[in-house]
C-alpha cells in the first residue's frame, strides 16, 4: 500500500478555494483533487494556470452527491479534505436561502458522513494522519458593539443572516462529527477576505469594477459597518498551517487585525485607483459613491482575535492592509479579461435585482 500523498479540496474553483489550490501547487508536489459544482461563483478561469498540470484533478460535482464523493475518496485516497464549498453571499441568502441550506448544511453533513466511513476504513498510519478541515467565517459569532472585545474561539454563536446561520449549522455538524464519531476535524473561522479572483458581487471587487466602468459605487446605509480584512493568500497560509499542526477538534480564528469601516474601504480603493488608473476627467473616483438603503439585519461590526493561531501555530499574515489592497487593485487592473469573463448574463441579472441597473 503506497502512502497517501493527495488532498481533496471542495469549492476550489471559487475565490478562496482557487487561491488555495494555486498556492498549494506552487509550494508542494502533492496533488489536489478539486471538487466543485461550478455554481455562478465557481470559475475554471481562476484555475487556468494549472489547467494542464497533472497534479490538479478537477471534478465537477456537488458535495451533497454521496455516491460521487464516495467514489472519489476510494479512487484518490486523500490524506485530507479541505471544505471550502459553500454558498457565500449574504445578499443572495436574503433573497433566497434554499441553496444555502442545501449546500452549507446538507452538503456538509453528507461530506462528513462520507469522510467518516472513509476514515473508519483507513489503517494506520494513514488513519491517524487523516484530517477534515472545515473553512468557516467570523459571521457565525454575530455582531459586535463598537467597544466589545474581538471574537475569540469560545465566543457564543449568534448568527444573524441566513448565510451565517447556515455556516454556523455546518460548524456545529463538524464539531459533532468529531465528538460523536471521532472524525479528526479542524475548523477555521476567518474574517473578510480580499484579493485576486474575488467575484465582483462582494464589496472590494464590486467597487473596483464599478469605479473603472464609470458606474455608481453603492455603499449600504451610512457605510460605518466595520469588518476585519485579511488578504486571501494569508488566509490560505493559515489553513495550510492548521492542516499541518492544528490540534484535532479545535477551532482557530483567522484575521489580520485590520478593522475598517466599509466607507473607508471604498475611499481607500478610490484613492488607489486615482493613483494607478486616474479618470480621464481628472475627478476622483470618490465622486461615484452613492449611499443605498442598508441591508436588512446588517451586522455592525466583526472583529477577530487571532492570538490563538498566532501563539499555538506561529502563523502571521504576510501582508498589511495597505500592501494587500494595493496588490488587489493592481491585480484587477492587470486582469480585465478575467473581470469581463465573470460578468456573464447571470451576474448582470443579479446586479440588476440589487441596484436596479447594470
Ligand atoms: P465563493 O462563493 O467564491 O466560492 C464557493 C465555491 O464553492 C464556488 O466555486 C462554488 O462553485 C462552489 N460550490 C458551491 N456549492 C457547491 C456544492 N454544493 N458542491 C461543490 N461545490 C460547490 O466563496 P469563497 O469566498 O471562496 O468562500 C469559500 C469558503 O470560505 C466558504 O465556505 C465561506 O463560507 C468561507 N469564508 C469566506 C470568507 C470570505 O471573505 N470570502 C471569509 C471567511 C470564510
Amino acid at each position: 500500500l503506497g502512502h497517501i500523498f493527495m488532498i481533496l479540496v471542495t469549492g476550489g474553483a471559487g475565490f478562496i478555494g482557487a487561491n488555495f489550490v494555486l498556492d498549494w501547487l506552487a509550494g508542494s508536489d502533492e496533488p489536489v483533487v478539486n471538487l466543485d459544482k461550478l455554481t455562478y461563483a465557481g470559475n475554471l478561469g481562476n484555475l487556468a494556470s494549472v489547467q494542464d498540470d497533472p497534479r490538479h484533478v478537477f471534478v465537477q460535482g456537488d458535495i451533497g452527491d454521496t455516491a460521487l464523493l464516495d467514489g472519489l475518496l476510494k479512487q484518490h485516497r486523500p490524506r485530507a479534505i479541505v471544505n471550502f464549498a459553500a454558498e457565500s453571499h449574504v445578499d443572495r441568502s436574503i433573497h433566497g436561502a434554499e441553496d444555502f441550506i442545501f449546500t452549507n448544511i446538507v452538503g456538509t453533513f453528507r461530506l462528513l458522513e462520507v469522510a467518516r466511513s472513509y476514515h473508519a476504513a483507513l489503517i494506520e498510519p494513514e488513519k491517524a494522519a487523516f484530517r477534515f478541515l472545515h473553512v468557516s467565517t467570523d459571521e457565525v459569532y454575530g455582531s459586535l458593539t463598537p467597544q466589545a472585545p474581538a471574537f475569540k474561539e469560545d465566543h457564543v454563536y449568534e448568527p444573524n443572516s441566513p448565510y451565517s446561520a447556515s455556516k454556523a449549522a455546518s460548524d456545529h455538524l463538524v464539531r459533532a462529527w468529531h465528538h460523536t464519531h471521532g472524525l479528526p476535524v479542524l475548523t477555521t473561522n476567518c474574517s473578510n477576505n480580499y484579493g485576486p479572483y474575488h467575484f465582483p458581487e462582494k464589496l472590494i471587487p464590486l467597487m473596483i469594477v464599478n469605479a473603472l466602468a464609470g458606474k455608481p459605487l453603492p455603499v449600504y446605509g451610512d457605510g460605518q459597518q466595520v469588518r476585519d480584512w485579511l488578504y486571501v493568500k494569508d488566509h490560505c497560509s493559515a489553513i495550510r498551517r492548521v492542516l499541518e499542526a492544528g490540534r484535532l477538534g479545535e477551532t482557530y480564528n483567522v484575521g489580520g487585525w485590520n478593522e475598517k469601516a466599509n466607507l473607508s474601504i471604498v475611499h481607500i480603493v478610490c484613492d488607489l485607483l486615482d493613483e494607478l488608473s486616474p479618470r480621464r476627467d481628472g475627478e476622483s473616483y470618490r465622486t461615484q459613491i452613492t449611499h443605498v438603503t442598508d441591508r436588512p439585519g446588517h451586522d455592525r461590526r466583526y472583529a477577530i482575535d487571532a492570538r490563538k493561531i498566532e501563539r499555538e501555530l506561529g502563523w502571521k499574515p504576510a501582508e498589511t492592509f495597505e500592501t494587500g489592497i494595493r496588490k488587489t487593485v493592481q491585480w484587477y487592473l492587470a486582469n480585465p479579461e478575467w473581470v469581463q469573463s465573470v460578468q456573464s448574463g447571470s451576474y448582470r441579472d443579479w446586479v440588476a435585482t440589487q441596484y436596479g441597473s447594470t
